[in-house]
Parts: C-alpha cells; sequence; structure tokens
C-alpha cells in the first residue's frame, strides 16, 4: 500500500498490447504498485509473458514481468487492481465481472466511459469525481471501476481546462493527426498508413465530441475531423475555441501557462511537474521532438494566435500510449489509492 514500504500487486489485462506494455513498463520500479499477474488472450495464455509479448516500449521487457506466466481472459486473480488494456468487446465483458469480485478495475476501453456511475477522470481536471466508485454496485464487494478518456482526448481536455474554467467554452473545432500506434499492434503494419493519411478512425470522432462535455461538465458543441497519419507515437491536435467570455490569444496563452493542478495530484508519482507546456517556436509542437515531454506525461501546446472566426487557435501534442493511456491509467490507479476510493 502506499506509504506502508510494501506495494500492492496490480494485474494487466491485455499485458502483450502496446498500452498494456507501457503499464508494465511504468510500473516496473513503481513505488506504490508492483506487477503481479498478467493476463493476455487465449493465444498467449500460459506462455512466460517475456516469450509471447513483443516488447516495443523502451529497454528489455523488465525481468521479474518477462518470467510471469500469462493468465487466461476471465481467469480469477488475486491483485487489489486491474488495469484494463483491452478493446472494447472484450473490456465490456470482463471488466465488471472483475470489479463484481471486488478488484479496482483501472480501465483504458472505452466500454463504459459514458456510464454516468463510471468517472472519466483525467486527475489534473477532475480528480473530485472519482467519489462517484462509492456509488458502484460493485463497491458491496470492494470492487469498481475508473475510467480514463481517449488518447486524443486527453491532450484535449488539459489544453482545454485552463480555457474552460477562466472563459467558458462555447463550441470549438478538433482536427486530429493521429499516430499508427494508436491503433495498437496492428495499426503498426498497417501498409495503407505509410506515406499515407487516412481521413477516417472508426468511432474516433464520437469520443472526441463526448468525453471532453463529461470530464469538463460541459455542454459545448464539438465539431470534429480525425486522421490516421504516418508519425509512430505522438497524436497532435488542431484546435479551434470560442470563448463565451471576451478573450485574446495572450489571455488564453498565459492561461495555459498558469495552469497547476491540486497539489495532492501534483504529489502523485506519476505526474508530471507540468501537466501544460506552452512553447512559443513557429514550428512546434512537434510529436517527434514533444511527445516524450516528462516521461510522456506532459502535452505541449503551441501556434497559440488569433483567428478570424475563432477567440484562438492552437495546436496540441500528446504521447498517445502514455499520458494518452496507459500513463493515463497509473495516474488514476495512483489517485485511488490515495483518496481511497472516495
Ligand atoms: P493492442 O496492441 O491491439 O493489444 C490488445 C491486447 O488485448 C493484447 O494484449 C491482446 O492479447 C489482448 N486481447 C486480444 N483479444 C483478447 C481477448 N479476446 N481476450 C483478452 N485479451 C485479448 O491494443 P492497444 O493499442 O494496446 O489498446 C488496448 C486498449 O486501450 C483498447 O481498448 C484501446 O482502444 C485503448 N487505448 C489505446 C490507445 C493507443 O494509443 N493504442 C490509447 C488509449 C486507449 P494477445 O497478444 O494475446 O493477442
Amino acid at each position: 500500500m502506499s506509504g506502508s514500504g510494501t506495494r500492492t500487486p496490480v494485474a494487466v489485462l491485455g499485458a502483450t498490447g502496446l498500452v498494456g506494455q507501457r503499464i508494465v513498463e511504468m510500473l516496473h520500479g513503481h513505488p506504490w504498485f508492483e506487477v503481479a499477474e498478467l493476463v493476455a488472450s487465449e493465444r498467449s495464455a500460459g506462455q512466460a509473458y517475456g516469450s509471447a509479448v513483443q516488447w516495443l516500449a523502451k529497454g528489455d521487457t523488465p525481468a521479474p514481468a518477462a518470467k510471469v506466466t500469462l493468465k487466461r481472459p476471465g481467469d480469477p486473480l488475486d491483485s487489489p487492481y486491474v488495469f484494463s488494456a483491452v478493446s472494447a468487446d472484450v473490456a465490456r465483458e470482463l471488466e465488471p465481472k472483475y470489479a463484481a469480485a471486488g478488484h479496482r478495475v483501472v480501465s483504458n476501453a472505452s466500454a463504459f466511459r459514458e456510464d454516468p456511475a463510471v468517472p472519466l477522470i483525467v486527475p489534473e481536471v477532475n480528480a473530485n469525481t472519482i467519489a462517484l466508485v462509492a456509488g458502484q454496485e460493485w463497491r458491496t464487494a470492494g470492487g469498481g471501476l475508473v475510467t480514463n478518456p481517449n488518447c486524443g482526448v486527453v491532450g484535449l481536455v488539459l489544453a482545454l481546462c485552463p480555457i474552460h474554467r477562466a472563459f467558458t467554452i462555447e463550441h470549438l473545432t478538433v482536427v486530429t493527426l493521429q499516430a499508427l500506434s494508436g491503433a495498437g499492434l496492428p495499426g503498426l503494419t498497417d501498409t495503407n498508413l505509410t506515406d499515407n493519411v487516412v481521413p477516417h478512425i472508426p468511432n474516433e470522432a464520437d469520443k472526441l465530441q463526448t468525453e471532453p462535455r463529461k470530464i469538463l461538465d460541459g455542454s459545448f458543441p464539438v465539431s470534429v475531423a480525425v486522421h490516421r497519419v504516418p508519425v509512430v507515437d505522438g497524436h497532435t491536435l488542431a484546435v479551434f475555441v470560442k470563448t463565451k467570455d471576451r478573450t485574446t490569444s495572450g489571455d488564453i496563452a498565459r492561461a495555459l501557462a498558469e495552469f497547476r493542478p491540486d497539489p495532492g495530484v501534483a504529489a502523485l508519482p506519476s505526474a508530471p511537474s507540468r501537466p501544460i507546456v506552452v512553447v512559443d517556436e513557429n514550428d512546434r509542437p512537434q510529436p517527434r521532438v514533444d511527445a516524450e515531454r516528462e516521461r510522456g506525461m506532459s502535452v505541449t501546446v503551441g501556434r497559440v494566435r488569433e483567428d478570424p472566426v475563432y477567440s484562438a487557435g492552437l495546436t496540441v501534442v500528446v504521447h498517445n500510449l502514455v499520458r494518452g493511456a496507459a500513463g493515463a491509467a497509473v495516474l488514476n490507479a495512483e489517485l485511488w489509492e490515495s483518496c481511497d476510493g472516495g
């Protein structure tokens, strides 16, 4: 448990996938959590994690995890926390079962993000919504479910949060340029995405429209155009925002640069020292240069400028696998552990 000197065991569902292996990487040497159980599909179950995983995260597969024998989806687990990095279909079936069995399920999948009883958390923005867990039916067994947003949405809401708090967003337009790793392991080998741009990602636009409203507790409409581009890691979002209060791009740049999370959130082990970093150079942010900022946990905002139609235009880069997925889930688990579920 946090602060007790003994680390809390955790399980990872989808541990061999791009997000799952980033969770394993982030938890190696974590001060509060320790990887104890790993689960993948029936295809991989029974193998040692180190043999089954096509490790693409940094360095070698952490030695303690490499020795763990992969469990089958649905196998009983002993770990108090279960990180879920499986597809929405698989999550819809497995996550309620593990929550009902008394586990704290921390999900990357979209299956329950819009459920009013399930918090959709970016800790720097809406940490207080973790209190929703107390009202979940699974709490009688000691379990519960929290979710993190879609990978692009994490970057978007972090950038929108200071703007919405200071000036109230009326509406916005977002054009995304999304990395190949956002489509999981199959995305990295899809030859249709070499030297190409594809202006469609299934179900992605819906998430960019609905999830920011739940997280920011707003009613603003969002126009969206999504694109898959030949970049390995790091989503870029061109954002145009209209606020209800009169403001200038300079006011918006200042609100972004001055944003600081609550001290309790800032003190979590995986929290970046600055969740939003504003850059001034005309040709930034760029995924290759900026996505890894603060171990991939900060979003970078640049090109904050006047616009003839909107209050301002800006560009956001977010590491889709870290701040947009694995790191978002680890931060949510740290939040849950720190406040004991509300
Ligand atoms: P991925 O690379 O395709 O990995 C999928 C994982 O699920 C693998 O471990 C796979 O195991 C396992 N799996 C496949 N079928 C299964 C089944 N029937 N039962 C149990 N496990 C099964 O996908 P990913 O990119 O890591 O994404 C995982 C989740 O995170 C998805 O819900 C995705 O939408 C979400 N997400 C992804 C990103 C991103 O940037 N990639 C960002 C935010 C959220 P095997 O190796 O055995 O096949």
